[in-house]
């Protein structure tokens, strides 16, 4: 399915022209228009879904292969020295453009990319919380 008001949804099915690395049927892999760093990549399912709860499970899993093959070209051949894969959901997480995608952001030395938290501390009261939901 796709959403006629979705940007991504027409740069991923070519409506809309993008500097593209790598398409299939499922995917179009383009550079960000604003990058985080050299060689900033979005993967960009050509079926509208707005996030990782709404993508079904066999194209997330083809979205991984697609990440370790366009990744690891943008890695080596832009001599990367780390490499970051970030996929933001909900406005509080920092997603901007609600059809999934995935980022790969490759990092270098003294990069000014900020994919960082403050790490806090588990408590004993959300540590149970949690382990009583997977129970
Ligand atoms: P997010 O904040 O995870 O939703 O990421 C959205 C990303 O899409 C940002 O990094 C934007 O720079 C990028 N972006 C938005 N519009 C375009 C566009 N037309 N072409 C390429 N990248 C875009
Ligand atoms: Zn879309």
């Amino acid at each position: 399915m796709k959403d006629d008001n979705c940007i991504f949804c027409k740069i991923a099915n070519g409506e809309i022209p993008s500097a593209t690395l790598y398409e299939d049927d499922d995917f179009r892999v383009i550079l960000d228009l604003n990058p985080a760093s050299k060689g900033h990549a979005l993967i960009l399912p050509k079926e509208h879904y707005a996030n990782l709860f709404e993508i079904p499970e066999d194209l997330l899993s083809k979205a991984a292969v697609v990440a370790k093959k366009v990744g690891t070209k943008l890695y080596k051949g832009l001599g990367a020295e780390g490499f970051n894969v970030v996929q933001n959901n909900g406005e509080p997480a920092g997603q901007t453009v609600f059809h999934f995608h995935i980022h790969l952001i490759p990092r270098y030395k003294g990069d000014t990319v900020n994919v960082s938290w403050k790490q806090g501390k588990l408590t004993d009261g959300d540590r149970q919380e949690i382990l009583d939901l997977f129970k």
